[in-house]
């Protein structure tokens, strides 16, 4: 009887688990290419002073406009580079990409004003070498890494947290600023995590987007604005959608954030546009 009910639960999974799996293997091997066809793209997304509206800064965010997949998601490609060893090479096109563009820019007489946040995904935690690394690429580009803000996770950092602390530590003491990214929605080990030479929280735009239909995210809101004054720590809001939130925000405390009500991730030049007619420019 188990092995009936096996066979037919194979018969039944069968179908969509290999059309998944097809999906994943060619992704991983499109993925690969990718990294030189030129179907990767770096997006920015402004960070802004929610007083004023002031551009302080931009998130780089990957994208991937594939000839045979369309368009995949990092939230998808991100954790298969990272299982397919492929997240060093993805990351350093990354760093790479970020570092062409504010050379452009620089070149143009476009200083970007504060920094270009950069994603690093956990598994880039995993290599001794990362901060090295990071810093030689930086400075190969002629660049300072004060330019520059890191996006680290909780997961990135508690999977080995000495081996990340001493990163961490090599990184700042380049110059390099380091931001928590989705504050809030990971372990949040506070013990831990006050250890790490950071210098800025990102709140996650699961509070943001319902801070104002229910207490208790409203209370996380309140709570991680008063807990980031309280450790000298920034904060910056995420995925602020609308003018009630921003304006709750700012009431609130908070200073910094990003989100659809004032701009998506933009491709370079569209962001470059946009920068040209924000408040900080005039
Ligand atoms: P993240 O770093 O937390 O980035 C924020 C995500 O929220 C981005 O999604 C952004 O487009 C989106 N977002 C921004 N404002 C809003 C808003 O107002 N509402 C909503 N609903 N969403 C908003 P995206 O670009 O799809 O990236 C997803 C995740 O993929 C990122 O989350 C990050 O963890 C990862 N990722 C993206 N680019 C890179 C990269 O270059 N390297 C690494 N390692 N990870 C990356
Ligand atoms: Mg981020
Ligand atoms: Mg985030
Ligand atoms: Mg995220």
């Amino acid at each position: 009887y188990a092995a009936k009910r096996a066979r037919q639960s194979v018969c039944t999974y069968q179908p969509e688990m290999s059309t998944r799996l097809v999906r994943r293997v060619q992704m991983a091997d499109r993925l690969e290419h990718a990294l030189r066809d030129g179907s990767l793209s770096l997006y920015y997304q402004p960070q802004v002073s929610l007083a004023d509206g002031r551009l302080l800064g931009a998130e780089a965010l990957l994208r991937w406009n594939d000839a045979v997949l369309g368009q995949v998601s990092p939230d998808e490609f991100i954790p298969l580079a990272e299982h397919r060893g492929l997240i060093g090479p993805l990351g350093q096109w990354v760093v790479k990409t970020a570092c062409h563009r504010l050379r452009a820019w620089d070149a143009l007489g476009l200083r970007l004003p504060g920094r270009l946040a950069i994603n690093l995904s956990p598994r880039q935690f995993d290599d001794a070498e990362l901060a090295a690394r990071l810093i030689t690429q930086v400075r190969q580009a002629g660049l300072q890494p004060h330019r520059f803000d890191l996006e680290l996770t909780e997961s990135g950092l508690m999977a080995d947290p000495e081996t990340s602390m001493a990163t961490l530590r090599q990184l700042k003491t380049a110059g390099f600023s380091l931001s928590l990214d989705d504050f809030g929605v990971g372990y949040s080990s506070l013990a831990h995590l006050k250890g790490f030479p950071l210098d800025r929280l990102k709140l996650d735009r699961a509070f943001v987007r319902s801070m104002l239909e229910h207490r208790n995210d409203y209370a996380i809101v309140v709570a991680t604005i008063a807990m980031a004054r309280s450790l000298e720590l920034d904060l910056i809001a995420e995925g602020v959608e609308s003018p009630a939130q921003a304006a709750t925000l700012l009431e609130l405390g908070c200073r910094f954030a990003q989100g659809f009500h004032f701009d998506a991730a933009l491709p370079a030049d569209q962001f470059m546009a946009r920068w040209l007619r924000a408040p900080a420019s005039a």
